[in-house]
């Protein structure tokens, strides 16, 4: 199978998961997560009508998006990678969405670069939704100060909350805390589910899945979600 017949197929299954939860067709925005691969891996699948991609660091998509973007119009970039608040400046010119806010310096660098920019960033809080040392992301409990200092310190329009269930466990549980999370501060938008459980994500009301190895193949460099 091609690149374009996996990403079809990957938008296949997404309508099932939708179909299955009672959910609107459409209503799970596809993030083709197209890390480590180049821009002739990634130009198929934009010319086939992807639009929305996502990316784990600044300084690799700087070598092919600027390209890409420049080509085809309407293209949204995810950050979903760990982020420095010293590549703050540059995260927030070419990304159209972060999903990995989770310290008050990094949420404050990128409040400082929206406003300086002009360009309004929108903005994802991470939870740690396994307290698993290794990983990024806000305890689960801290999501309520976390939220507020964004919104009421920063000015930062907080879209949505993400998370990355642990690799052994089964995902359902943390996709429903933090689906119960974002119902408790009022946020609007779910960014849950990989290659392995996005029909579980949208079950449990994903509004977004990042899928990179369904589509793309596996990675030559083993680039671990942090
Ligand atoms: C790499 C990555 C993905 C995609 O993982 P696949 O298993 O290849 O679908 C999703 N989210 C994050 C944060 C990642 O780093």
């Amino acid at each position: 199978m091609t690149r374009v017949d996996q990403w079809n197929e990957v938008l296949s299954r997404i309508h099932v998961a939708e179909d299955g939860a009672a959910r609107a067709r459409g209503s799970v925005a596809l993030v083709a997560v197209s890390k480590t691969f180049d821009a002739d891996a990634i130009r198929p699948v934009i010319t086939a009508g992807q639009r929305v991609f996502g990316e784990n660091r600044v300084q690799e998509s700087q070598g092919k998006w600027p390209e890409l973007k420049a080509e085809t119009s309407g293209i949204t970039l995810h950050l979903i990678g760990p982020l420095q608040s010293n590549k703050a400046a540059d995260a927030v010119a070419l990304f159209d969405v972060i999903e990995t806010i989770d310290r008050e310096k990094i949420a404050r660098a990128v409040a400082a670069e929206i406003a300086r920019q002009g360009k309004p960033v929108r903005i994802y809080v991470q939870v740690n939704t396994g307290l698993e040392p290794q990983k990024a992301g806000i305890a689960p409990e801290e999501t309520a100060a976390f939220v507020a200092m964004c919104r009421d310190a920063l000015n930062l329009l907080v879209e949505g909350l993400m998370c990355i269930p642990p690799a052994d466990e089964n995902p359902g549980p943390h996709f429903a805390l933090l689906a119960k999370l974002a119902a408790e501060n009022g946020v609007e938008k779910l960014s849950m589910g990989m290659s392995g459980d996005f029909d579980v994500a949208i079950a449990f009301g994903a509004t977004s899945v990042r899928v990179g190895s369904a589509i793309f193949g596996l990675r030559d460099v083993v680039a671990r979600p942090a």
